[in-house]
């Protein structure tokens, strides 16, 4: 068996399409044989939502996690994780998980919380994607000290070059601080309106801005209705709309996630 590959879903702008990549790259790789585990790092669960989970119903959630970890306690997993139907596992979030702020910042070593707490699960699967919300703070200190890479969706429709910039400071700061052995599997274009040249043009300038430096994934997510509706079904695109643009793309990213990553 290969080994399992923890791997972070971050940029710190909203809406580019950390939690659909995560929900549709973790049922691609699951269908692809993969055993793979989603964790909702993010107060909203919102991956738990597009998983078909109603967030504030679940009682144990990654709050408490990171409450077992603070505390120095056994995590009882199998009351934590979730099975779907679509083959992968959660470990699901609600607002439960905002509470814990002050808990984990009281703790020695907080900011490694996250990364002791899964060692345990590395063994039971191949990939581990963790999906956060929209800021830099506690929980994606945890999950960038906890993964082995990181992947970036990026948005082709305005210039991230600022904010891009902004985020590969702090990989650079976690590396130091945190995390030595980070590496930057990729950046993905996200909601790609391929009838713009606007889009090319912003493809091309962070090919010419990062591209030496950074590995950029040659599939591109396209701007589809389906997509986005897909969540509300509680399905991944793979499900919701089997033979659409959508499908092929998340599909198409995910074989170079596996082909390339080894
Ligand atoms: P983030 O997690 O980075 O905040 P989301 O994945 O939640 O971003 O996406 C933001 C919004 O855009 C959501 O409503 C989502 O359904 C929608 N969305 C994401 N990717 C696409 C896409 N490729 N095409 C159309 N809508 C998308
Ligand atoms: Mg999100």
């Amino acid at each position: 068996m290969s080994r399992c590959e923890v791997i972070a879903v971050v940029n710190q702008k909203g809406g580019v399409g950390k939690t659909t990549t995560c929900r549709n790259t973790g049922a691609g790789l699951a269908a692809e044989g993969k055993r793979v585990l989603l964790v909702d790092d993010d107060p909203q669960g919102n991956l738990t939502d597009a998983c078909g989970w109603e967030p504030e119903e679940i009682s144990n959630t990654i709050a408490d996690v990171y409450d077992a970890g603070t505390k120095d306690i056994e995590i009882k997993w199998e009351d934590i994780i979730l099975q779907h139907e679509e083959g992968f596992d959660l470990i699901p979030a609600n607002i439960e998980l905002a509470g814990m702020e002050m808990q984990l910042n009281n703790t020695m070593n907080r900011e490694h919380v996250l990364k002791e707490a899964i060692q345990e699960l590395r063994q039971r699967y191949d990939y581990i994607l963790i999906d956060f919300n929209s800021a830099l703070g506690i929980f994606c200190l945890n999950g960038l000290s906890a993964a082995d890479s990181v992947i970036i969706p990026v948005q082709t429709n305005y210039l991230p070059a600022k904010g891009l910039q902004l985020l590969l400071q702090t990989i650079a700061q976690v590396r130091k601080k945190l995390n030595p052995q980070l590496i930057i599997k990729g950046i993905l274009f996200t909601l790609v309106d391929g009838r713009t040249n606007d889009a090319k043009k912003i493809a091309q300038t962070i090919y010419d801005t990062y591209g030496d430096n950074i590995p950029i994934f040659k599939a591109r997510i396209p701007i589809l209705v389906k997509i986005a509706e897909a969540p509300q079904a509680g399905e991944s695109i793979f499900v919701f709309d089997r033979n659409g643009a959508g499908a092929k793309a998340y599909a198409a990213f995910t074989k170079e996630l596996i082909d390339g990553g080894k």
